[in-house]
């Protein structure tokens, strides 16, 4: 750090992102990727978009916006396209962080750096020690909410009713919904922001669409909310879809039904790991997202952790001290999951 820092921003910690090393080739089931490439209608559309790169790309996105606003059953005015949805939470934490905010004690990391950088007061509700939610403690709270569901890295989801009563009880305040890990198996609230004009549902192709490279993300919320995001947007990156994201997403909105049969692969090896695991002694989170959230009485999470990655396997290990038994694998193919299995039960051997 330099000395002309602003004393501001000395004490924030800087999020630290999922390994991406390019030392030898791993077994990449570390940051919640697709094990799958985008389609091949995707990837002729960027390479179309690309002979276009010397010009500025569309400030208000209004294809890509026209075509999310179809797929996902609201109007045009409601979707915002962001970089990556990590974008949509820093412009929501602009925008509404002044209210003071609730999140819950684990959750994406993401969100401690956002109230750290934005100087917002951030309340932390614990989970209940299964690591569910307790909606109940998420009623008519006075402040912003910022909830994942499926919850990161738990992967536990909250039903529907539960995410509508949140919502419904604190119409003075926003309540923002990180849907990053929906399409693997839990209920959007995206048809709630035609209802309720305080949520905001934020949505990711990172994970769900193969697109994590490209950096695509969405909010979806009533026309006001999107308005002020919008504003926020134009006041910090007028073009924060470039050109070749914007021509993927919209191919990749066209091929919904490969994106969602993948969804589906990776939800089915999901629960065959996690069924193999509970058979070797992990307890294991019941995940309804693209990894699994487990831990095992005979070896430490930073163990299994640095043995996985001494054979070429890396997942996600977190330090902090009340999930630090356990390790974050994000779902890949039949064949990943194969390797990493067998991986696992030679080291408890
Ligand atoms: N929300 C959650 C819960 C996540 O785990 C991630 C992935 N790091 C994101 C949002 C952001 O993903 P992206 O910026 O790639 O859309």
């Amino acid at each position: 750090m330099s000395v002309y820092l602003s004393p501001l921003l000395r004490a924030v910690e800087p999020y630290v992102p999922g390994e991406q090393p390019r030392d030898r080739r791993y077994v990449k089931l570390n940051t919640n990727e697709s094990p799958y490439p985008p389609s091949p209608a995707v990837l002729e559309a960027a390479e179309r978009a690309a002979g276009s790169l010397n010009l500025y790309c569309d400030p208000t996105a209004l294809r890509l916006r026209e075509a999310a606003a179809e797929a996902f059953g609201v109007s045009a005015d409601m979707v915002l396209p962001v970089n990556g949805s990590d974008e949509i939470l820093n412009f929501a934490f602009m925008a509404y962080g002044h209210a003071g905010i609730a999140v819950p004690d684990i959750s994406y990391g993401f969100y401690a750096v956002l109230a750290e950088l934005h100087r917002v007061h951030r309340r932390e509700i614990p989970l209940r020690p299964d690591f569910s939610i307790d909606h109940r403690d998420w009623l008519n709270l006075g402040r912003t909410a910022v909830l994942a569901n499926p919850n990161a890295p738990t992967g536990l989801a909250l039903p529907l009713s539960e995410v509508e009563e949140i919502v419904a009880s604190n119409r003075e305040n926003v309540v923002v919904i990180d849907e990053a890990y929906v399409d693997f198996g839990a209920g959007s609230a995206v048809s709630l922001t035609k209802k309720y004009d305080n949520l905001l549902v934020t949505r990711t192709f990172s994970k769900s669409h193969s697109l994590a490279g490209a950096r695509l993300g969405f909010g979806i919320a009533s026309p006001g909310l999107i308005a002020d995001l919008t504003a926020v947007k134009d006041s910090t990156n007028p073009y924060n879809v470039n050109a070749v994201t914007q021509a993927a997403g919209i191919a990749a909105f066209g091929d919904n039904d490969y994106y969602m049969a993948n969804c589906r692969a990776v939800a089915a090896q999901r629960d065959r790991t996690a069924a193999r695991l509970r058979e070797l002694g992990f307890e294991v989170t019941d995940s309804r997202a693209n990894f699994l959230f487990a831990r095992h009485p005979g070896v430490s999470g930073g163990e299994l952790y640095e043995k996985l990655r001494e054979r070429g396997i890396l997942v996600r290990h977190f330090s902090a001290a009340p999930i630090a038994e356990y390790n974050r694998v994000t779902v890949g193919t039949g064949e990943q999951m194969d390797v990493f299995v067998r991986a696992v039960e030679e080291i408890l051997a």
